[in-house]
């Protein structure tokens, strides 16, 4: 698969018990499979390689790059943008449900300390967008499915997350 940003060929990698796909050879940038963050289960899976090199990558998002297209879709996503005070965006596919995260995203929000409360927030406005794949198909197992996409997601942007692993 290649980076929705750059192109690169995307690499394979452990993240917090997940296996996502890194632009390794480009930008940095990370693909959430939306399969893969659904069975993510609560348990402590540790950092995983992915998440601790992504947390030393320094943010190099170019704010005005304008909308990616999925890279697996190839249909453009949706960019959910968290801004109280703290820039932190992700894009959607509301058709396959992936998210894509720029590259030093994570190390911002742990250095930015988002509280719970600010995470619960945050995706609340995400879930608050109605994708209009579920919203065609009205398949309440799909967007069942993608609100527990969307918190498993960001339980990593919980600063607790890398502390004690919850
Ligand atoms: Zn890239
Ligand atoms: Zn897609």
């Amino acid at each position: 698969m290649n980076c929705p940003v750059c192109n690169a060929e995307m690499v394979e990698d452990d993240f917090g018990g997940l296996s996502v796909d890194v632009c390794k050879n480009g930008c940095k940038g990370i693909w959430f499979d939306w399969f893969e963050l659904t069975k993510l289960d609560e348990k402590n899976e540790g950092l995983g390689n992915a998440l601790q090199e992504a947390l030393g990558y320094e943010r190099s998002n170019d704010q005005h790059r304008g909308p990616i297209k999925c890279p697996k879709c190839k249909l453009p996503m949706h960019e959910h943008v968290y801004s109280s005070a703290k820039e932190i965006n992700v894009d959607e596919c509301y058709q396959c449900g992936g998210f894509f995260l720029d590259s030093g995203e994570l190390k911002s929000i742990r250095e930015s300390s988002m509280t719970d409360a600010e995470r619960e927030a945050y995706a609340a406005k995400l879930l608050e967008n109605i994708p209009e794949l579920a919203q065609a198909r009205d398949n309440l197992e799909k967007e069942k499915a993608r609100t527990q996409a969307i918190r498993n997601l960001t339980k990593f942007f919980r600063v607790s997350y890398y502390t004690t692993g919850k």
